[in-house]
């Protein structure tokens, strides 16, 4: 079974979330936000072995929390990204733009590509490449499980801003419309940043980007 362990982290309260299959104990944190050690106790606790950190995209408030997770887990935990946003990440997720120097971790080694599928104990995870907020931007469906993690694309009532080196407004919408608004309407969406959503809710309140 899917669990999910989320967190509200870092000077943007982005969202890290813990997910593990319960039967395996095999877990993945999508979006290390912040407070590495936080997340690796939540992982302890449940005997969870966190072997991936997959990464929506490379802002730093979603991966300032990697170096410390990295750090206490030998192996340490591969890295998945899409290769457009590999410069973001080498520029420290544009912490600097904030005055925030994070320590970003174990260098990416698994390249995202749109129709990817991910693997974790019994649960398949597919990648969808949605730019806009980024150029690398992706997010991470479970169709099984009714569940997306879509990172900074869509929020609550809200969506990705567009306005930070890499944003496009057109490819923001264009990734919604033909990424999230196609996926089933029970969907349970999760953020990176406030509460959850459901693809119904907003296909029909979203007020930037309507279905
Ligand atoms: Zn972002
Ligand atoms: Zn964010």
């Amino acid at each position: 079974m899917l669990e999910i362990v989320s967190f509200t982290l870092g000077p943007a309260q982005t969202n890290a979330y813990l997910v593990a299959d319960s039967e395996t104990k095999e877990a993945v944190v999508i979006d290390p936000s912040w407070d590495g050690q936080l997340i690796l106790e939540a992982a302890q606790k449940r005997g969870w072995r966190i072997g991936h950190l997959w990464y929506t995209h490379a802002h730093f408030d979603h991966i300032g929390g990697a170096g410390a997770i990295a750090d206490a887990l030998n192996p340490l935990p591969l890295v998945a990204l899409h290769p457009n946003d590999h410069v973001l990440w080498r520029a420290g997720g544009g912490g600097s733009l904030f005055g925030f120097d994070i320590d970003p971790g174990p260098e990416p080694t698994i390249d995202f590509v749109h129709g990817m599928k991910l693997r974790l104990g019994s649960m398949e995870f597919e990648v969808r490449f949605t730019p806009g907020h980024t150029t690398g931007h992706c997010i991470l469906y479970v169709a099984s499980a009714h569940v997306c993690f879509c990172g900074d694309l869509i929020f609550a009532g809200s969506v990705g801003r567009t306005d930070l080196p890499g944003g496009n407004w057109d490819a923001l919408v264009k990734s919604i419309k033909e990424q999230i608004y196609t996926l089933p309407d029970n969907t349970r969406l999760l953020s990176g940043h406030g509460l959850e959503t459901t693809v119904h809710e907003e296909k029909l309140n979203n007020p930037f980007v309507s279905s």
